[in-house]
């Protein structure tokens, strides 16, 4: 079979399709045609390589994986992450803990390839009438999402919420599943179209970054929202611990434009601000959170399907910044 394999970190051209055996289902395996698989920041990272941070290469990218279950001649979404299963993290439900944690595409081989052979235990059915390139651009980012508004940051009803990035795969999340759970939400964004996206998904008000402290004062008479979702880094961290509360809730997945940043201990205890951080999640709570999708409650947001062939060419786009949601892949690597 064919797949893209990564040999060495670098820009779109170190994506290489290769010949591989075609991998055979084991005891308590599926096999998996892969039809769609969608693209995250993560392919980005794992693409140009993290500065002390190791990945196995060679490696198949590829994390939000759909297809078709030859075993359940079904189709079906694949878990993106995964625990060892046995230990205490596992046991508790908290896979993301696990020291032996594999994000697919990541740790271990993912999706960009014609066939792919999981445990049963990782398949997500489809839900009947997503279309399957649209359920290839949520698992990932909807797991990191409800983990982080749901489990981590605990919004309760009539909560207010600030999303940083609301019209990117995760802040669209974001901004559904703190909707679901009876918040109100404010969220930023780069652009008049991307203001317009947030808005479409259920944003109370969406405004330009350099924004956000002074609509979050004025959104709550003066006094902060009570949660602030960020994965974009040291490019918001600031206006977004101003935007908070006293006794608020920050939590980050992510740093897009910088990890490092600086932080006033005294607003920290004087505000009693928490600051939480966030990866993934559990694979309980995306079998939760899919049941939103299945419900309509939580829709993909999907900015373009692309030709498989032409995976160097999502990465530039999603490089530049210029997708509204997600971008997914379709299996064209036999033709
Ligand atoms: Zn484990």
């Amino acid at each position: 079979m064919r797949a893209i394999r990564l040999h060495r970190h670098g820009g779109p051209e170190v994506l290489e399709t290769v010949e591989l055996p075609t991998p055979v289902a084991g005891p308590d395996q599926v096999t998996v045609r892969v039809s769609h698989v969608g693209l995250n920041h993560l392919d980005l990272w794992v693409r140009r390589g993290v500065p002390g941070h190791r990945f196995p290469l060679p490696l198949v990218p590829g994390s939000d994986v759909v297809g078709h279950c030859v075993e359940l001649d079904a189709p079906v979404a694949l878990q993106p992450g995964f625990g060892c299963g046995h230990c205490d993290a596992c046991l508790s439900g908290d896979h993301a803990l696990c020291r032996d944690y594999v994000i697919r595409g990541e740790r271990g081989d993912g999706g960009m390839a014609e066939v792919v052979v999981v445990p049963r235990a990782h398949l997500l059915p489809l839900p009947r009438g997503l279309d399957p390139a649209a359920a290839a651009s949520l698992p990932l980012s909807l797991l990191t999402a409800w983990h982080m508004v749901h489990t981590r940051a605990r919004v309760r009803p009539g909560q207010r919420v600030l999303v940083q990035a609301g019209a990117s795969g995760t802040g669209a999340m974001a901004i559904q599943v703190a909707r679901l759970l009876g918040a109100r939400v404010l969220a930023t964004a780069g652009s008049p179209q991307k203001r317009e996206a947030c808005l479409a998904l259920g944003a109370d008000l969406a405004v330009p970054y350099e924004e956000a402290a002074q609509a979050a004062r004025d959104w709550t008479g003066k006094q902060g929202v009570d949660v602030v979702v960020d994965h974009v880094g040291a490019e918001t961290f600031q206006a977004s611990q101003r935007s908070l509360r006293w006794g608020g809730t920050y939590v980050t997945c992510g740093a897009t434009t910088g990890n490092l940043v600086s932080l006033d201990l005294r607003a920290l205890f004087f505000k009693q601000v928490a600051i939480l951080g966030s990866t993934m999640g559990g694979m309980a709570e995306l079998r939760t959170a899919w049941r939103a999708v299945a419900d309509g409650a939580i829709r993909p947001v999907l900015d373009r399907v692309l030709p498989m062939t032409r995976l160097a060419q999502a990465h530039a786009l999603l490089e530049e910044r210029q997708v509204i949601g997600k971008i997914v892949v379709a299996q064209d690597l036999s033709a």
